[in-house]
């Protein structure tokens, strides 16, 4: 049994057990009743008692009424009016006279004077000289009514005086309805124990007394009693309650300070009101908390500086300029070193900024759990940086865990998610604290990547004619001089060639500037397409594109310009504003390194000259320089 169960089991005794016996009291109506009947008994008792001392007055009255001369006289002449008279007179005189009876020996009543009522008489033997004996005559001082007073205010219990069967008084209206005998009665909707017995008169029928004791009477008092014990009962439930509550909510307390405690919250304190054995176990929990707290802090220190070790590799190695792949590379390798993973792949939403890496067998074996916890941080990539973002998944007892690639820009910008990074391994899942370590590689590899994509793009806008895409005028000096000092180190041969579209500015005036912008790019495109990969195209004014040519003498230039200016020639530019097409063709002077041209400047000045007597030749044709100098025509018209 659970200790909480065991302390109500305890309080259920405490409280069952005095209101089963106050229940008890209670429903033993049998044991009101009994004490009801014996103070019935005593009752009667005591009315005997009062009739008992009623008579000895009714015999003192009746002494002296039997001295006067007047009844003795009358009663000489035996039972007649005269004495019936007399005796009227003699209960009209007396004050304590109530009644006079005289009785034949045979037990006839011959003369009766007084109240009708009246009990509790005395009686002499009522001879008269030289005569035999009269009779009986009866006194008596006390009216049935009176006497039943005197009963109730000795007994203080209800009285009933008969006479035979007829009643005669009774101090409990309805009582003459009842059976006048011994036992259990209702009058009025009461309860009563009756006691009756009957009492014999000097002559004449007997009297009967009766008392009845109501059972309320015994109960009223008992009931106050059992609302005394209720109301006792009511406080120490009320008060078992307060207490029980009380305990629970302090254990309640003492079990989320435990849960604290694992939850990491070493800093919660349990409040120490109470002496007790619940207050040293909190006195206990918050020890532990304490020494919980200097222990996390000692691991924290530790992990504090494994994390530094790491971040300060990861960072020298991000300093030394990686470009977006390495950055990305070297961030999957270090997060499955560090995290004891067995691969990682690091996967592009967009493919511009970075490139997917692969470390171990992403794809094979743990190519399951790894998509699985990608997918899961799907939702939270897109969130706000700085929400905690790893999400992990465990499929057939491989783990994953996977970070979103994102990051801010600018302050004024929201992060841009541009990819995912996730590790797997076998055996254990992934612990919070390399949960941790993962977020901060990702985050880092993320603002590096990030660096160095907008790095990138700006370098390359700087020296990319935007209309085009071609290198721009910056670009081609610095291929061109890149490429002479080539040749100068390791001799070898550069050609340029400077090209120039023929009559441009009719293109503008005519279809307007857009179509000019158009036939520029297919231009441009028309060249690359020619070029070799090593190259460089550029545009370097309005019209006017060149190509450093490496490795290629002044032959093989003239050859290519001329393969250039053909496909211009022949190639397509649609009209942008109503159907049809519009020609285009281009002028080219080529020159190559010579003596003569050694450096750029001459190289160009050579080219350019070249080109000058293409245009003045009739446009769309190729000229090339010849040595030394430029005396030579060179031109070369074409069909
Ligand atoms: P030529 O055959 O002698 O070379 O005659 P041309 O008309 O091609 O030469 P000119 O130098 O007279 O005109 C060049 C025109 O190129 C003038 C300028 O408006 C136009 N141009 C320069 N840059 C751009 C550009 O970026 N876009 C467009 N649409 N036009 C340009
Ligand atoms: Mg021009
Ligand atoms: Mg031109």
């Amino acid at each position: 049994m659970s200790f909480p169960n065991r302390l109500q089991l305890l309080w259920a005794i405490v409280l069952i057990a005095p209101t089963v016996a106050v229940l008890m009291l209670l429903l033993g109506g049998d044991s009101g009743a009994r004490e009801s009947e014996v103070r019935a008994s005593q009752g009667l008792r005591s009315a005997f008692v009062v009739y008992g001392s009623a008579r000895a007055e009714a015999r003192a009255a009746l002494v002296r009424a039997a001295r006067n001369p007047d009844l003795r006289q009358a009663l000489e002449g035996g039972p007649s009016i005269e004495l019936e008279r007399r005796a009227e007179e003699l209960v009209a005189r007396s004050p304590a006279l109530e009644s006079l009876a005289f009785y034949a020996p045979s037990g006839r009543r011959l003369v009766q004077a007084g109240a009708r009522d009246a009990v509790a008489s005395a009686g002499a033997a009522a001879t008269v000289e030289a005569r035999d004996r009269l009779g009986v005559v009866t006194g008596s001082t006390t009216t049935a009514a009176e006497l039943a007073r005197r009963i109730e205010r000795s007994t203080r219990l209800e009285a009933h005086v008969l006479r035979n069967d007829t009643n005669l008084a009774a101090t409990l209206p309805g009582v003459e309805d009842a059976p006048a005998d011994t036992g259990e009665l209702e009058i009025g909707g009461e309860d009563y124990q009756a006691a009756y017995d009957s009492i014999d008169e000097p002559a004449g029928p007997s009297v009967r007394l009766g008392v009845l004791s109501p059972n309320s009477a015994a109960g009223a008092g008992r009931s106050t009693l059992v609302l005394v014990v209720v109301g006792l009962l009511a406080v120490m439930a009320a008060a078992a309650i307060l207490a029980l509550l009380l305990l629970r909510r302090r254990l309640d307390e003492l079990v989320d300070a435990a849960r604290r405690l694992r939850g990491g919250d070493h800093r919660h304190r349990l409040a120490m009101s109470d002496d007790d054995r619940l207050a040293a176990l909190a006195a206990e929990l918050n020890t532990l908390s304490d020494e919980l707290a200097d222990k996390a802090e000692q691991v924290e220190q530790g992990r504090r500086g494994e994390l530094q070790d790491v971040t300060r590799r990861v960072a020298d190695a991000f300093a030394t300029g990686l470009d977006p792949e390495g950055a990305v590379d070297l961030t999957v390798r270090t997060a499955v070193e560090t995290c004891g993973a067995e691969a990682g792949r690091a996967r592009p939403l967009d493919f511009d900024q970075m490139s997917e890496v692969r470390v171990g067998d992403p794809e094979g074996t743990f190519g399951e759990v790894l998509t699985a916890a990608e997918r899961r941080v799907e939702g939270v990539g897109r969130r706000p940086a700085g929400q905690a973002s790893t999400r992990t998944a465990t499929v057939a007892g491989l783990h994953a865990v996977a970070a979103p690639l994102r990051a801010r820009i600018s302050l004024a910008s929201g992060s841009e998610y541009f990819g995912v990074v996730s590790i797997a391994r076998r055996g254990s899942r992934f612990s919070d604290s390399e949960r941790d370590l993962f977020a901060y590689l990702a985050a880092q590899a993320a603002v590096s990547i990030k660096n160095s994509f907008i790095h990138e793009r700006t370098r390359r806008q700087a020296v990319t004619d935007e209309l085009t895409g071609l290198a721009n005028q910056r670009r081609f000096q610095e291929a061109l001089a890149r490429e002479l000092e080539r040749t100068r180190r390791f001799s070898g041969e550069v050609s340029l060639v400077m090209m120039d579209i023929d009559d441009f500015k009719r293109v503008n005036d005519e279809y307007g500037h857009q179509q000019g912008d158009h036939v520029l790019r297919e231009v441009a495109h028309a060249l690359r397409e020619q070029c070799r990969e090593i190259d460089h195209v550029a545009r370097i004014g309005g019209e006017e594109m060149a190509l450093v040519l490496p490795q290629t003498d002044l032959t093989g230039a003239t050859e290519l310009a001329e393969r250039v200016r053909q496909a211009i020639e022949r190639m397509p530019v649609p009209r942008l504003d109503e159907p049809g097409e519009v020609g285009v063709t281009a002028s080219f002077g080529v020159a190559a390194v010579s003596e003569s041209a050694a450096n750029a400047q001459a190289l160009i000045a050579a080219a350019d000259r070249a080109l000058y007597r293409a245009k003045w030749a009739g446009k769309n044709r190729v000229a090339y320089a010849e040595e030394p100098g430029d005396g030579a025509n060179g031109a070369r018209p074409h069909g």
